[in-house]
């Protein structure tokens, strides 16, 4: 019970939605699942507040509620379980929709450990089954591009829409568009990055957009084995693109569904395949955070080339109308635990620009806290315990 103390649901309105900052950074915390409930683990996220997030680690397994380290953690919103896609969208996506109409390079990443909900939030439920399926961040944007590109608004500027779907796996570029034709990532003497090739659809209102989100995710988890590309391991990046009548770019929206960020704490495997795997993921996790950060600070140089994921999306981090937005997805349960403190410092680091944040800070504690750097690796604290 007291564990559950701090449990209060928060209600946020649109009303507490602010301008769009370049970076803004969000948690999302899951409802446990039947199989956390059927084995009784315990809720060890709460979300007390506006941007806050509190992580109720217990130092050991005896007694649970005795030895508990509480690490308070503050962004620019929390969701907790009840959070609706419509309500994550509306504080995250939604006002990046806004932006590529004034000409802005939006991205919108979805962060987490496989099974934290980021292809619930991205995608939604698409099983097609269900009639009153819920739409994810992805159908949500093209109902909106949609609504503004019909809107008097922006009617001068005579804009289309076009989307492309495509996987990173490996730091290799496939077309989910295009069954899964491996494709090219080319940089010209101007450091314009090209993915040769990609289909670029163009749509005329969000249906066909969600039709094209349909095909591109059948393809990105068919054929799937365990020596092949896990959906899990690879990143979805979704790319809404609005042109001027003669074709020049006017703005692009990406959203991203990002491999599970766990394996970089997968060490028991000997498999090479494996390796080289987690070795990309830590990879272009690590060259995401830089590249974020360094927009942040608006600094002249942004490492882009140090993966594919950041090479391809060099236009999003260069400019002053670059605008990100990054949602932590975390699983509540206590099993969990080590990962989503290592989410959340990730996700921390993402937006602290000075080097003295105190998120993850232990406010109630039996023991001393682990103060330990978790400096630029991606996952290195999570056997501290
Ligand atoms: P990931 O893509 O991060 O691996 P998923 O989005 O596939 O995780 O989520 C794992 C499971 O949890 C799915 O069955 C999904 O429907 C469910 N789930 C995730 N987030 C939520 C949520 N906020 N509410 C209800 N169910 C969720
Ligand atoms: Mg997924």
């Amino acid at each position: 019970q007291e564990f559950r103390e701090t449990l209060e649901i928060t209600r946020i309105s649109t009303s507490d939605i602010i301008e769009p900052q370049r970076i803004c950074v969000c948690v999302r915390k899951r409802p446990l699942n039947k199989q956390e409930l059927t084995k009784k683990d315990l809720d060890v996220v709460s979300v007390p507040g506006k941007g806050a997030l509190l992580v109720h680690e217990p130092k050991q397994k005896v007694d649970l509620t005795k030895y508990l380290d509480n690490h308070i953690f503050q962004f620019d919103y929390s969701f907790n379980e009840n959070a609706t896609n419509d309500q994550v969208y509306n504080f995250t996506a939604k006002p990046l929709v806004q932006s590529i109409f004034e000409g802005s390079m939006a991205t919108c990443f979805a962060y987490g450990q496989t099974g934290s909900g980021k292809t619930h939030t991205m995608g939604g439920d698409f099983t097609g089954k269900q009639q009153n399926s819920s739409k994810g961040i992805y159908a949500l944007a093209a109902q909106d591009v949609f609504t503004n590109i019909n809107h008097r608004r922006y009617a001068s500027l005579d804009l289309s829409a076009f989307v492309s779907f495509f996987e990173i796996y490996n730091g290799k570029v496939y077309d989910l568009l295009n069954k899964k034709a491996k494709l090219r990532v080319l940089e010209d003497d101007r450091q314009q990055v090209n993915v040769v090739g990609l289909e670029e659809v163009y749509v005329t209102k969000a249906e066909e957009v969600i039709k094209m989100i349909q095909i591109g995710s059948a393809c990105r988890t068919s054929g799937q084995t365990s020596a092949n590309a896990n959906s899990s391991r690879s990143h979805a990046i979704l790319q809404i693109v609005l042109r001027r009548k003669k074709g020049a770019l006017h703005g692009k929206f990406s959203l991203i569904d990002l491999a599970g960020n766990e394996r970089g704490t997968d060490v028991s495997s000997n498999d090479r395949s494996t390796l080289v795997e987690t070795a990309e993921i830590n990879q272009s996790l690590l060259a995401l955070k830089e590249c974020i950060r360094s927009l942040g600070k608006n600094s002249d140089y942004i490492p882009f080339r140090m993966s594919t994921l950041t090479k391809v999306l060099r236009d999003s981090f260069i400019g002053e109308k670059s605008k990100t937005c990054m949602i932590a997805m975390v699983s509540p349960s206590m099993s969990s635990c080590e990962y989503t403190m290592n989410t959340l410092r990730y996700a921390d680091r993402v937006k602290e620009l000075n080097g003295n944040s105190k998120a993850g800070g232990v406010v109630k504690s039996q023991e001393p806290a682990d103060t330990s750097s978790e400096e630029e690796s991606v996952d290195t604290s999570v056997y501290d315990a």
